[in-house]
């Protein structure tokens, strides 16, 4: 009966276009107009031209109580474009094969949101004896945009939680530790002139090279001091360039080059450290184009920030979770979640959804009804005195 409502509730979150570029306050009006009436206390966080919104539910405990030693369950509203993708079946209807329901989100994650839904009349009609609070956030797959504000006003509100649940997929296993991501944008600026007279130019495309090489050289340094407890895949921090733009014709010095790179850290890596390393190669080629010109620069500019999640063995309701979520170890995973920035903002986290990452961001995403089952039932048990 419970997976029945969970996949009615995924049917119709499915089917609002929620795609990152899109307002997501359709969605949140649908979500606030379930949950109020039964008594959860609502309160959106509006972006700054009100076309977004997060959205904070929550349900009194029996007592009374609204903020003390309560559950958070947090999911994103948004998910990620499905243009030039090959999908079998619209991605904004929801369909049922077999054991396997499809559409863009079911996984990544609206799965866990409609799992949520389907739980709340139960909490609702049988209070809990702590409070319950839904959190709906946006722009997750733009680079986890809305949940700095979200933590920082659920902390600065009183809310302290004994868990903070973010319900991204991961097999409903629970993970106590991510990587981290950090990106940037280096743009070189160097000095046109024609391609004959090499002397007196600043190369912007090799001089961004040569940081492209040094950033590679940082890649394979840190791939030789990796992480040792074998829970993350690849287990080493990553440094990658991923997009790189430069120069206009083949016989003009360009004045300009960009490269788009990322830093995906350990939780033991500080990323700002390896930035530091990457200013050694910036230093070095700045000094040879300041010979030569001294208007020429380098500057990197931070484009993403999303932190790591760090294990926290001091969490109290870690046990009650593993043993709700019938698993006895807990994992580690290297895609980013909303997760390190609640943590960060005081809360004790851990990551633990239907689905398989596998499926996420890709066309036919599917969730398996029995995970959708095993969510429920992981809700139920946990909030369960
Ligand atoms: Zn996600």
């Amino acid at each position: 009966m419970g997976v029945r409502a969970a996949i009615e509730h995924l049917a119709a979150l499915v089917a609002f276009d929620t795609v990152s570029n899109q307002s997501n306050l359709s969605i949140i009006d649908h979500i606030e107009k379930f949950l109020a009436p039964m008594g959860y206390a609502c309160q959106r966080l509006p972006n700054s031209n009100g076309s977004k919104a997060s959205l904070v539910a929550t349900l009194p405990a029996a007592n009374g109580e609204t903020h003390l030693d309560g559950f958070i369950f947090s999911g994103h509203t948004d998910v990620v474009p499905v243009e030039g993708q090959p999908w079998d079946t619209d991605p904004f209807t929801l369909t049922l094969k077999g054991e396997l329901v499809f559409g863009r989100g079911t996984c990544d994650m609206k799965g866990f949101l409609a799992c949520l839904l389907a739980q709340a009349p139960l909490w609702a009609a049988n209070r809990p004896g702590r409070p319950i609070t839904l959190a709906f956030t946006y722009d997750e797959e733009i680079g986890c945009l809305s949940a700095p504000e979200l933590g920082q006003y659920a902390w600065a509100a009183g809310f302290r939680p004994q868990l903070f649940v973010v319900g991204e997929p991961t097999m409903m296993e629970v993970v106590d530790a991510h990587k981290g991501i950090r990106s940037y944008e280096t743009t070189v600026i160097g000095l046109e002139a024609h391609s004959s007279n090499t002397h007196l130019g600043v190369n912007a495309v090799a001089i961004a090279s040569e940081l492209v090489v040094g950033l590679n050289e940082l890649a394979e340094k840190y791939r030789t001091i990796g992480d040792s407890s074998g829970r993350f895949s690849p287990p080493f921090s990553t440094i990658h360039v991923g997009v790189m733009h430069g120069g206009t014709a083949r016989n003009i010095i360009p004045r300009e080059c960009k490269f788009l790179w990322e830093i995906r850290p350990l939780p033991q890596h500080n990323p700002d450290e390896i930035l530091e390393e990457f200013n050694i190669y910036v230093e070095r080629a700045l000094k040879k184009m300041h010979a030569v010109d001294a208007t020429t620069s380098i500057t990197t500019t931070p484009v993403t920030v999303v932190y790591d999640l760090k294990p926290d063995a001091s969490m109290a309701a870690l046990p009650r979770a593993l043993r709700c979520a019938g698993s006895n170890a807990t994992h580690a995973v290297s895609y980013g979640t909303e997760g390190g920035i609640f943590q960060r903002a005081g809360f004790p986290v851990i990551i633990c959804g239907p689905g398989s990452i596998e499926q996420a961001h890709k066309p036919n995403e599917f969730v398996a009804v029995a995970q959708l089952a095993q969510c429920l039932d992981f809700l139920h048990t946990l909030t369960s005195s």
